[in-house]
């Protein structure tokens, strides 16, 4: 225990310290970046385990996955990992699903819920535009989304929005009265179809916990220590289940930064950092003084930039590194032009320190920065990695193929089974459509249930068109049937192939229907990745909760086509690469998903007005305050040198803009600064031409600010991560992080030029990637197919399908029982606390067996 101890405080300062050694009561930790506040967090964690803490009790939020992940490894390494795998440590939305499904009856919800993703939710919003006769040029879905998604994240719900009279009398003035009929349309059609979106873990989370007292109860005596990264970016709902959860214990401990709080647009209150010694007077206030990760020059450039913002917590940050090179200015006269400076910069950087690639970031505001950077890289041969959030899930045919899924999972998901129903076609057309929503209008269900309706023919569908359609629901309840508990490889292999996606872009030898097929065989690798990996995942937890492996193996569940859907709508920016190898590989991002991380060498890219800060003379003092943190964000992440360049031209929204440079270079204290701009270099009157009043529309009272923000902090904005990390995939098209995180550091990468289809056609060199890249798909699944075929089946007794376990509460000591598949036998014992219930069982025909009830399906002997 001693030593655990000694080897968890090694390379703590002496606060560092005090903050990991005091595990019990509330602790805020306010400090500077790079000052260790995520070390603190991890170690701090491993001294609860070390001091004889149940790490099934502990429960860690991070901002991605990828965090957690990484986190878990570290602790994994100090204490065991298998301890480490039982800590409940991911993001919020990745946690409360988790809860919220065990709990889903408690609030009218299936037990298999879907997450609708931002599209989804926006097509949703669409169709409910449409329905109530509104004009979707003037009540745009997104700005619509991002009203009502402030308005859960406030815990807003669809009811008391319309008793809220300033978001009314705000929606009024802006000319959007009807938003409050929308949010309330959306959300019944959102129930109706049994599914929630990103918004709504967090606000059903709290319905639950304040509205079902033994629920309640429940889940906050689950956890004995509460522990939050990035504490400065939580908003209203997050903030109150934490309150809720550490209520009686008290045992809270937040890590964050007030500089770095970038997410207000989505509701992110600074405010929780400033009341938390009001909610825990008794609170230990740790100050973090030091910066590790930085120069001298760089931190103190940063923070000289950042002591322009009026709303602050004071706070010293002094870095212990070397001084280091000054900040240097890459002036371009095109985004062309400052693609191709950056690109130099880094081969000679590379050059003169042997750096390598993966030591490199280029950061951007906007994810359409990217496109020029990229052309550079490419033509120069420089690999890239680019972190766009969903691209690889936002293209057509992967979305088509995620459809199906997402309906057999969820057959009430109408947005689903309008995306597929006549995809590839099948002969239905739009009126067979429009008189199935009618049917299912007039019976208040979903368009599936709507196809086994009886009276078609009022409705004017003859025969054969509804054939059609009943053949397709047919097809789809087979799947939802086998998916139930079915292995996710093989309903989604069996999947693609009877609904005829795959056959028929393979079917196009088109480039581009080449590519699409490889698209959707990289979507079937991603799943067979995802199934093996979870299941390793359960073993693990199987045998660390006493199990023998062989047992484990035996009563390990189904990796269901459920959890794939859920691991993949809760990825994040960073969780997310868009293609193959990761290894070494310079990484893209916007500066939202580069939050928390860190790289020898970055490069902020756009550095002008209106484009960063985003909104310039127009944005608020507000406004500007958050483009600021976000600045000192996006410097704060380089460990040995900062470039930032500007071109003086830049297409944007297909005009040619001309803007002055940010007035942030100007902020930073030229002392820091290797080529600083003269005066006369930065003229305030910058101006765009032929911009005529697209270059930022401000919304009336809300907005535009949301909207330059969703785009650019996008993945990483939602929060709707899960607990995992890096992995390496063998196929092509984008690495799916789904497993075991690798080691430390930066832990991103990935992305040969050539790979990333950038929206408009592929040209023939990139082809010929594709078709490898197809082909190498296909042997993957080829050699996972028959690694399936040839893995030995467990004995099997019961029909799964038709196996309807009690809950692992009803069982007592000396019962008679029956199991899915070691079939009856006695319970000797009953042992362990719930959830982690073990029975020891003698069955008559497989000897004594000790199982986790959680995972185990038993019955009683009928
Ligand atoms: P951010 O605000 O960006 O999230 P942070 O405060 O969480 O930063 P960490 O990421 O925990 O900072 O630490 C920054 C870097 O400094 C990491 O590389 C970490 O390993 C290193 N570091 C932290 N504390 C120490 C220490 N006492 N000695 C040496 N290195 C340290
Ligand atoms: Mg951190």
């Amino acid at each position: 225990m001693e030593n655990k101890e000694n080897t968890i405080l090694e390379g703590l300062n002496a606060e560092q310290r005090k903050a990991v050694e005091c595990t019990e009561g509330p602790m805020l930790i306010v400090a500077g970046a790079g000052s260790g506040k995520t070390r603190v967090l991890t170690r701090r964690v491993a001294c609860i385990l070390a001091r004889g803490g149940d790490p099934s009790r502990i429960l860690a939020l991070t901002f991605t996955k990828k965090a957690a992940t990484e986190m878990k490894e570290r602790i994994g390494r100090m204490i065991g990992r298998r301890e480490a795998w039982k800590i409940w440590m991911g993001t919020f939305h990745s946690i409360f699903v988790r809860i919220l499904r065990e709990y889903s009856e408690v609030l009218g919800y299936p037990r298999t819920f879907t997450i609708y993703d931002t599209s989804d939710s926006q097509s949703a919003v669409k169709a409910c535009i449409k329905e109530l006769g509104l004009d979707d040029k003037y009540y745009k879905p997104k700005e619509v989304l991002s009203r009502i998604s402030l308005a859960k994240n406030d815990l807003v719900t669809a009811a008391a929005y319309r008793n809220d009279s300033q978001r009314i009398s705000d929606d009024i003035r802006a000319r959007k009265g009807r938003i409050c009929d929308i949010y309330s349309m959306y959300s019944e059609k959102c129930r109706n179809s049994g599914v929630m979106d990103f918004d709504d873990i967090l606000l059903n989370m709290n319905i639950l916990l304040h509205t079902s007292e033994q629920a309640g109860t429940e889940i906050a005596s689950r956890f004995s220590h509460i522990l939050v990264d990035e504490y400065q970016d939580t908003n209203v709902a997050q903030y109150k289940i934490l309150r809720y959860l550490a209520g009686r214990h008290h045992n809270i401990c937040v890590v964050g930064d007030d500089s770095q709080s970038i997410y207000a647009f989505r509701g992110a209150k600074i405010e929780n950092i400033l009341n938390f010694r009001k909610d825990y007077p008794e609170c230990s206030v740790i100050r973090l003084e030091k910066n590790y990760r930085s120069t001298v020059n760089i931190v103190n450039a940063a923070n000289s930039l950042i002591a322009k913002n009026v709303n602050r917590l004071p706070k010293t940050c002094v870095a212990v590194g070397e001084e280091g090179d000054k900040i240097r200015l890459l002036n371009a006269f095109s985004a062309q032009d400052e693609a191709i400076m950056i690109a130099s910069s880094i081969t000679e950087r590379m050059r003169s320190d042997h750096a390598a690639y993966r030591d490199f970031a280029i950061l951007y505001r906007t994810n359409s920065q990217s496109r020029a950077i990229e052309e550079v890289l490419r033509k120069r041969n420089l690999p890239y990695a680019i972190y766009s959030g969903h691209s690889f899930f936002e293209r057509a045919e992967v979305k088509d193929m995620m459809a199906y899924f997402k309906l057999v999972v969820n057959v009430n998901d109408d947005e689903s089974f309008k995306r597929i129903v006549n995809v590839p076609a099948r002969g239905i057309g739009d009126t067979s459509l429009l008189a199935l929503g009618a049917i299912a209008k007039d019976q208040g269900c979903s368009l599936f249930k709507a196809a086994y309706s009886e009276n078609f023919a009022d409705y004017g569908l003859k025969p054969a068109a509804s054939a059609k359609i009943r053949t397709f629901c047919d097809m789809i309840s087979k799947f939802a049937a086998m998916q139930v508990d079915g292995d996710a490889r093989s309903v989604s292999g069996d999947l693609s192939d009877a609904c005829g996606l795959y056959a028929y872009h393979k079917g196009d030898t088109s480039i581009e229907g080449q590519s699409r097929a490889a698209n959707v065989e990289e979507l079937l690798n991603s799943v067979y990745q995802f199934v093996d990996e979870r299941r390793a995942e359960y073993i693990d937890q199987m045998m660390a909760d006493g199990m023998s492996e062989e047992g484990a193996e035996l009563e390990c569940p189904a990796v269901t086509l459920g959890e794939f859907l859920e691991n993949i709508s809760l990825l994040s920016n960073v969780d997310i690469e868009t293609d193959e190898d990761a290894t070494n590989k310079i990484a893209l991002m916007t500066v939202h998903s580069a939050k928390g991380l860190e790289f020898p060498y970055v490069f902020v890219s756009g550095m002008e007005e209106n484009v960063f800060p985003s909104g310039g003379q127009m944005a608020s003092p507000a406004e500007i305050e958050e483009e600021r943190r976000l600045f000192y964000v996006a410097m704060t992440r380089a460990k040995e040198a900062v470039y930032l360049s500007f071109a003086r031209t830049r297409m944007r929204h297909g005009k040619t803009e001309s803007n002055s440079p940010s007035r942030f270079i100007r902020e930073i204290d030229s002392e820091y600064v290797a080529n600083p701009l003269s005066s006369s270099e930065f003229d305030d009157d910058s101006s765009s031409s032929g911009m005529g009043g697209s270059g930022f529309s401000r919304f009336g009272g809300f907005g535009s600010r949301g909207n330059a923000g969703m785009q650019a902090g996008r993945g990483a904005a939602y929060d709707r991560n899960s607990s995992s990390g890096f992995n390496r995939a063998s196929g092509s098209g984008f690495n799916r992080n789904f497993g075991l995180g690798y080691g430390a550091g930066r832990g991103t990468g990935a992305g040969s030029g050539g790979f990333r289809n950038t929206g408009g056609g592929m040209s023939p060199q990139h082809g010929g990637k594709y078709r490898e890249a197809a082909a190498s798909a296909s042997r993957d699944i080829a050699r996972k197919k028959t690694e399936l075929g040839q893995r030995p089946l467990p004995p099997k007794v019961a029909d799964d399908a038709n196996f309807i376990p009690e809950p692992m509460t009803a069982f007592k000591a000396g019962q008679r029982i029956e199991h899915n598949r070691f079939g009856r036998g006695s319970i000797i014992e009953i042992s362990g606390t719930f959830p982690d219930l073990k029975a020891k069982v003698k069955f008559d025909d497989f000897g004594e067996k000790l199982l986790l009830l959680k995972y185990a399906k038993m019955r009683f002997e009928g």
